[in-house]
């Protein structure tokens, strides 16, 4: 083990793929796997619609600005659609659109009764004032009103939006309907009707999907190595849980680069993005690496659970891990699929590994509509059983047939979605 003298920048590449673009190639790739009509796969490539909606906002001088929302439902054979509101300035129909698509695999590989949904506003949240951001929020959740609902669209938190955000969403949605209807959105503070365990679901299921490809592939935790990159929500909580589990993890980082320790880092002494931002590079470590090296390192586990489009056609013939398991959205562009499909590096895609999110934002719903709260127990154990039995059917194809484990977890997900389909009929 050690670090690659050639080892490349995370360069993005020039043209990173866009989210519809990855999402209608996947499809029509794990189409080529599945006996399905091509009219339910034609039909899968186009959402079912995407509102647009213009949000006036009253800043705090005084003035008004108008700001552009968008919400795409992409499908909602299985169940009311679901996914993340997120502000960013780059927020538009067309991302919204392949992240919603993006949803309805991760939800079907999941087995959840849900379809896939994306919106957000394109504005930059760092801009806002809190009280700017509450108006915001409420007057989105107005012009969302008549199409979200507990039983038709149900939102999340995203970019650039969290547990408050949501609560605002909430209580507009709440005020207009004229009753409490905590189950509009997921991902509330627990006190209005948010799960524990929510915020580290995702990191909690990467560090399953990744113990489970370490058994996978006969090695054990205890003599594995693991490298993170990003060390915020999903990258800290993942890094910590697999260090607890006996694994060592040897590096870690944040958008300003990594620290390495051949012998293993305290992962809970680093303080998370959200507890510091960007406080990686002040810890004692005996090396610092970029994050182009961190994603080079020879490890047996790469983690990859930063942003996207970061093992890319530049350096996926560099990467020396074992087996990559994503942990963010995306990180693997297309192109660095095949090379390392060829090069036989196992990747975990991320509708399986980071699905801990949606997942217990299901257990959220459900407890909304039963009004009753689970424990922080029960939710870790029936998540728990939610991503193994996830990764038991997605192992089942890479076993039976031979996939790639991304292929694999696409057809499980579009078998449920087409099946669903050809038993309602299209109507009328
Ligand atoms: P976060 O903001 O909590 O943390 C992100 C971390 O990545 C920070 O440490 C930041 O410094 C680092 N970072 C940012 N840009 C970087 C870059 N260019 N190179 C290296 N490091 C960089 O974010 P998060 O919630 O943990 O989300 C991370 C990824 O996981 C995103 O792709 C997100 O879409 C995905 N994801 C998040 C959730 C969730 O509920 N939090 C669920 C599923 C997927």
């Amino acid at each position: 083990m050690g670090m690659t003298s050639s080892a490349t920048e995370t360069e993005p590449d020039a043209e990173p793929d866009s989210a519809l673009v990855t999402a209608r190639r996947q499809l029509e790739r794990a189409a080529t796997h599945v006996d399905v009509e091509p009219g339910v796969i034609e039909r899968l490539k186009h959402p079912t619609r995407v509102q647009q909606v213009s949000v006036p906002l009253e800043r705090d001088d005084g003035s008004v600005e108008v700001f552009t929302g968008y919400r795409a439902q992409h499908d909602d054979v299985r169940g009311p659609y679901k996914g993340g509101l997120r502000y960013h300035p780059e927020v538009s129909a067309e991302e919204c659109t392949g992240l919603s698509m993006w949803m309805t695999w991760k939800c079907a590989v999941m087995d959840l009764p849900f379809g896939g949904g994306k919106g957000g506003i394109a504005v930059d949240p760092k801009a806002l004032t809190g009280e700017e951001t509450e108006r915001l929020t409420r007057r989105f959740a107005e012009e969302l009103r008549d199409v979200v609902g507990p039983t038709t669209d149900v939102p999340a938190p995203d970019m650039g939006t969290d547990a408050q955000t949501m609560a605002w969403f909430m209580d507009a949605y709440s005020m207009q309907q004229g009753e409490t209807i905590p189950g509009v959105v997921t991902g509330k503070p627990p006190v209005i009707g948010g799960s524990y365990g929510r915020e580290e679901a995702p990191g909690r299921s990467a560090a399953i999907a990744a113990r489970e490809a370490v058994r996978y592939h006969d090695r054990e935790l205890a003599e594995t190595t693991v490298a993170v990159q990003g060390f915020g929500s999903v990258g800290a909580n993942a890094a910590r849980l697999l260090e607890d589990w006996g694994a060592t993890v040897v590096a870690v980082s944040d958008i300003n680069g990594a620290i390495y320790d051949p012998d293993g880092l305290e992962t809970h002494a680093i303080p998370t993005h959200d507890e510091e931002p960007e406080a990686v590079l002040e810890q004692a470590a005996p090396e610092t690496l970029s994050n182009g090296e961190l994603l080079t390192l020879d490890v047996d586990v790469l983690l990859p659970a930063a942003v996207g489009n970061v093992i890319t056609a530049n350096n996926a013939d560099d990467i020396r891990a074992d087996i990559v398991v994503e942990g963010a959205n995306g990180p693997t562009t297309f192109a660095a699929d095949a090379i390392l499909e060829e090069r036989e590096i196992p990747v975990i895609p991320d509708i399986l590994a980071n699905a801990g999110g949606v997942t217990v934002s299901y257990f959220e719903w459900l407890q909304d509509i039963n009004r009753r709260q689970w424990s922080l127990e029960r939710v870790n154990e029936e998540l728990e059983e939610h991503v193994l039995e996830a990764w038991h059917d997605v192992r089942a194809e890479v076993d039976d047939r031979g996939l790639t484990w991304r292929d694999a977890a696409y057809v499980v997900a579009l078998s449920r979605i087409a099946e669903a389909k050809a038993t309602r009929g299209l109507w009328p």
